[in-house]
Parts: structure tokens; sequence; C-alpha cells
């Protein structure tokens, strides 16, 4: 207690509501240190508490928020009229609910409020608006203006900006704007860059850039918004161009593009511009260390993943939720995951997200037991599982072959966890079934699931079709893939893998004409490899690498000698029906994690593992190939693809040839 106020004889009221008025500049101390202070108000005075001191008491159980003893000060309002009907109060009160994230008490009192005024029209309304219920919060809108005729101002249309942006409603957001203009609405930064925002979700740049070039007021979060807009759209160029030109760049402006890239499927672009942010010696904060570890995981780029594990400890960042996810999710994918386990046990505290993250790291390495183990861990801990947790879970079903335990996961988590399943649950389920074989129920499962059947399901029912060689169900599966996305190429691959497979000629070259008539072009398979911190990525047939000659040989090289040891080339793994058996087995050399692995051997010294990031399914050819070469170059390769994790070493596979 501030020993100033003991000095004060006979403190009155109002000195005392001075001291329980919650600094809203520090957040942490103020607010308990005011609730003490208004519990002492009332056990060592006489005072009785004002239409001052209950909003400010209130404000401080907000800020914690407090829910019980907010809930007593709402008790004492309630039996003290005139504070019971003060809108002074009753508004700080529906603030109070909405910070609890109790949104229908919320309304219940912003509902008794008898003279309601702009603020609790703006309570109710940002309530509802950040609480992510946007159709009542717009609904409310329209009854403050229209019924109850409070004119609203830019606090208000803030929050309705942001609740229509949520919408994704293009032309209502066009009429808020020109509302907003036209009723004389102060012009703010803070309502402009709403108004920003607006344009930029509801996926108008256009809007959004007219808007941009008209403000005469710019700050990082007006820069960082439309930069933003136009990297989710795809328009790098345009981002970068922007992050450029912005007059001074704080780390939230790094961040912007950093995550723009990363989130994006250019996690490329995204390592690269951290590396420019490391030249120019800013400092990165959790948040650009999050994307630029989730960059590392999707390449597979172990380096730079270990440098930010070093920069993390030598900077003694507090590993915080976040950062541990990121990071055993980074050390899992790139092919390490003992160091994954490493940073899971060297943590106190972990959430859902945490233990999540190590179970997808035990699903994705094929270890199913280890997976289901750690699960119940997480129980005894007391962290319940949510939507992530059971997608891990099936996934480790799924990876290890475990059918019986995936089933009673499935059938558990809505009676059990009160979860109810979704479609990727409901995907793998269907992966689970079809890669034990039981195509039929897997089907089943497709057909009576609760909601539209998705195309990832058919997809994964394709899948397994393709690797037990069933074309009846298997046609009727990419029938139906492609009924929900036509454009999808994946499909015909997987189909014209299942008659290949089936040696069925004629309908191969059939599929590839009709693809060929619709314009639709395989999807480049792509290989990536880091190498004394450098990544290179390879196509199939890439001749794009300086030492693309030697690369070359030494393939040449491996497959002469994995021939001598017995080594057959899979020709079923061709697309194309190449008469030619010679051709045939030079474009089978020609997969990218094969030039991937030729490179590996070359350029690192005996015994580096060589770790590989696919964008694809590896095929069964470059999968026999890798076996071979762990044995007889004595190499460990560590290869992620699409799917899961393959960890080859002295002639076996950790997937046991199940993926
Ligand atoms: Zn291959
Ligand atoms: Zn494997």
């Amino acid at each position: 207690m501030p020993s100033l106020f003991d000095q004060i004889p006979q403190p009155n009221l109002y000195a005392w509501n001075i001291l329980i008025r919650p600094d809203a500049s520090s957040p942490f101390t103020p607010a308990p240190l005011s609730l003490a202070l208004f519990s002492r108000l009332l056990l060592t005075t006489t005072h009785l508490p004002d239409n001052f001191t209950f909003p400010f008491a209130i404000r401080a159980a907000s800020v914690l928020p407090a829910p019980r003893f907010g809930a007593a000060l709402h008790a004492m309002v309630f039996k003290s009229p005139p504070h019971s009907s003060d809108v002074f109060v009753l508004n700080s009160l529906v603030h109070f609910y909405a910070s609890c994230a109790d949104l229908n008490l919320s309304f219940r009192v912003f509902s008794s409020i008898p003279h309601k005024d702009v603020v609790s029209w703006n309570s109710i309304i940002t309530a509802f608006s950040q609480g992510g219920r946007c159709d009542e919060a717009l609904e409310l809108f329209r009854q403050m203006k229209d019924t109850a005729h409070v004119r609203p101002n830019d606090v208000t249309m803030v929050s309705v900006l942001s609740a229509c942006a949520m919408r994704g409603d293009l032309d209502f957001g066009r009429w808020l704007h020109s509302y907003i203009r036209a009723n004389d609405i102060s012009d703010s930064l803070i309502l402009n860059n709403a108004i920003l925002d607006m344009y930029v979700k509801c996926g108008s740049l256009q809007d959004a850039k007219l808007l941009f070039d008209q403000m005469v007021d710019r700050d990082s979060i007006t820069w960082t918004t439309l930069l933003v807009g136009y990297a989710k759209s795809g328009e790098f160029d345009v981002s970068r161009r922007l992050f450029n030109e912005i007059p001074s760049r704080d780390i939230a402006c790094w961040n912007a593009l950093i995550s723009g890239y990363e989130q994006n499927d250019r996690p490329k672009d995204a390592l690269a511009l951290f590396s420019e942010l490391k030249d120019a010696d800013e400092r990165p904060d959790q948040v650009t260390l999050v994307a630029a570890l989730s960059a590392c995981a999707q390449l597979g780029a172990i380096d730079t993943g270990c440098w930010i594990h070093a920069f993390i400890r030598k900077n003694n960042f507090h590993l915080n939720f976040h950062l541990t996810t990121s990071l055993i999710d980074m050390y899992s994918k790139c092919g390490e995951l003992e160091k994954a386990v490493q940073v899971f046990e060297s943590v106190d505290e972990r959430d859902v997200f945490v233990w999540s993250a190590m179970i997808g790291g035990f699903a994705m390495y094929g270890r199913g037991r280890d997976a289901l183990g750690l699960f119940l861990q997480m129980q005894q801990a007391g962290v319940k599982p949510n939507k992530v947790t059971f997608t891990n879970i099936l996934c480790a079903c799924s990876h290890a072959g475990l059918v019986e335990e995936g089933r009673s996961y499935f059938s558990k988590m809505l009676a059990v966890y009160g979860i109810a399943p979704d479609v990727e649950h409901y995907g793998c389920m269907v992966d689970i079934l079809g890669r034990a074989g039981l195509l039929d129920e897997a089907r089943d499962l497709i057909e009576n699931m609760p909601m539209p059947s998705p195309a990832s399901a058919w997809g994964a029912l394709l899948g397994s079709c393709v690797v037990h060689k069933d074309v009846q169900l298997g046609e009727l599966a990419c029938k139906r893939l492609l009924e929900l996305e036509p454009a999808n190429d994946g499909a015909y691959i997987l189909l014209s893998n299942l008659y290949a497979k089936s040696g069925k000629w004629d309908s191969v070259a059939r599929l590839r004409k009709l693809m060929k008539d619709r314009g639709l072009k395989k999807e480049p398979g792509c290989s990536s490899i880091q190498v004394h911190g450098v990544l290179y990525e390879f196509l199939v047939g890439d001749v794009s690498h300086p030492q693309s000659r030697q690369i070359y040989l030494k393939l040449e090289e491996i497959m002469k000698r994995l021939k001598t040891f017995g080594y057959v080339p899979n020709k079923t793994q061709l697309l194309q029906n190449i008469e030619d058996e010679h051709v045939k087995e030079q474009a089978l050399y020609l997969h990218s994690e094969k030039l991937a692995i030729a490179f590996g051997l070359i350029s690192t010294s005996d015994r580096v593992p060589i770790r590989i990031a696919k964008n694809m399914r590896i095929c069964e050819d470059c999968h026999s190939v890798a076996k071979l070469v762990s044995k007889i170059y004595n190499r460990e390769i560590f290869l992620r693809d699409r799917y899961r994790f393959h960890h080859f070493k002295g002639g076996r596979c950790s997937c046991v040839d199940y993926w």
C-alpha cells in the first residue's frame, strides 16, 4: 500500500477514488492494488463507494480479469440504487463481462441500462465484435443508429469495421466507408487504419490502395496492413516494394513481411528476409523467431533452425508456448526428433499446443506407441486435448498402422472429449482404414459423414486404392474428387499411378491426353537440401545447379553400384507409357530426391547425415534407392515428404515401408 496514503489522517472519498482508479499505462501492478484498496475502503472506513469508485474498481477487475471480484462488485451495485441505474457504472460492467468472455451477461447488463449513451453502445458492439459474433455486432450497430438514434463515433466505427471485415462483406464495407465520410466522423489514423484493414480482409486491394494514397498520416500499422494484403494475394513484388518504402521500419514491419512469405508458400523468401534482418542489426522478437522457425520447418533448413535455437539461448529469450511449439515442430520436421524431445523435456510448463507438437513429431516418425503414450501423459498433466491433438493422434495411428486404436480414439472424440470430428479428422480416419486395406469401410465412412464429404477424404481413399491396387474403387474416388475439385492435378497423377501399377497402359495414355486437353500440368516435384547453411532446391531433371555435371556423374555411379547389389529400377513409378526401356530408366533417375541425394553425397563429408525435404510423397523407386544408398554408402538419410518422415539407415527405413 502507498505509504503516502497512510499519512493522510482521514482520507476522504475523493482521495480514495484517486487511488483506486487503475492506471491504464501500467497494466500489471495497479489493478490488483486497486482491488485491494477497494476492499480496504469497505473494511476500514465508513465511506460508501460512489459512482466513481465502482467504475474504477470494475475497470480494475476487467483488466486482470478477476471474474469473482467483478461479480461481487456487480452484486453490490445491484443492491445500491442509484448506482444500479447509473450509466457510467453499468457501462463499466458491460465491458467487464465482455473481458471475462461472458457475452450473454454483458448483453443483459447492457439491456438493463435505462438511458444508453454512445459509450454503452460502443461497449456492447465492441464486445460482440471482439468475441467473434460479428452478425450480432452489426445488428446492434443498426439498432443504435436507426432505433435508438444515438450517433456513432469513431470508436463505434472501428468495431463495426472489424465485424464487417470478419464477414468479408465488401459491399457493406464500402457503405460504411461512405457513411463515415458523410457523417463527419472524426478522421483519425486509427479509424483510417480500420477502414484499410477492412478493405484488405474483404479482398479489395484497389479500394485499400486508393485509401492508402489519400491518407496524410500513416504509421507502421498502415504500411504493414497493405503489405500483408498484397502478400496474401500473391503479389510479393508489391509487398516487397512497400516494405522498402516504409519510412521508419520497426520490427513489426519485418515480421509482417517475413510471416507474409512464410504463410503464403514462400519459406525460402522468408528466410532470405530473416537473414537481411540479421545483417541490418535489427533485433528479432518472438514473432520473428516463430515465423522463421516455421519457414525452416517447411524447408527442412536445419542449419538455420539450429542457429535460431542458439540465438534464443544466447539472448535469454523466454521459451514461451509459441516458441517451444515452433522449436519442437522445426526439429521434428528437420529430422532431429531427439532434439525435439530435448526441447520438450526442457520446459516446465506445456500447453496443449506444445504437447500436440510433440505428439505430431512422434506421429511423423511412425512412432505411434510413443505418440499415444504421450497423449496419456498429457491428460494426466491435466491438459485438455483440442482438435490439433486429435489430428496428430489419428495421424500417428495412420502412420503406424494402428487401426484399432485409431477407431477407438475417433469414436471417443465427441463422446468422451466433446470435440466433434471435423473434415480433417475424417480424412485421417479414411487414411487409417484405407492404408490397412479396409477400403470398403473407408468408403462407407466418407459416404456417411455428417458434413458434405470433402475432396481431401476422397483423395485419401484414392491414395489407398493406389497402394492396394483397387482400380474400380480408385476410379470412383477420383471421379468424386474431381467433381469437388475439377482442377486437382494430383487426382489425375494418383489415378495414373494406379493404372500404371496395374499395367493398364491404355488408360494411362488416355488420362494423359485428358490432362493435356484440360491444360493440367503435373506439379513439379521439388526436393530441397541445406548444405553448409545454404539451401539448394532441385526440380525433376534439374540442370540449373552449377555443379550439375558432377551431380549427374555421381548419380550414374550410384545407379551402377546399386545395380551390382541387385537394385532393379521400379518402372511402375513412371507416369508416361514410355516404350523404350532405357528411356524409362533415365526418366526415373531424374527424380528430384535422387538429384538431392547425389548432391548431398558429393558436397558433405562422410558420416554427415543427408537431410532432404520433398514437396510430394516419395515414390517407391526413390524410397528403395535411398534405402540402398544408406547401406552401401554408409550414410544416414532423412527425407521428409509431404506426409511423413523417412529415416534411412543401414538399408532400412523408419517407416518400415509403410507410407
Ligand atoms: Zn522418385
Ligand atoms: Zn520410408
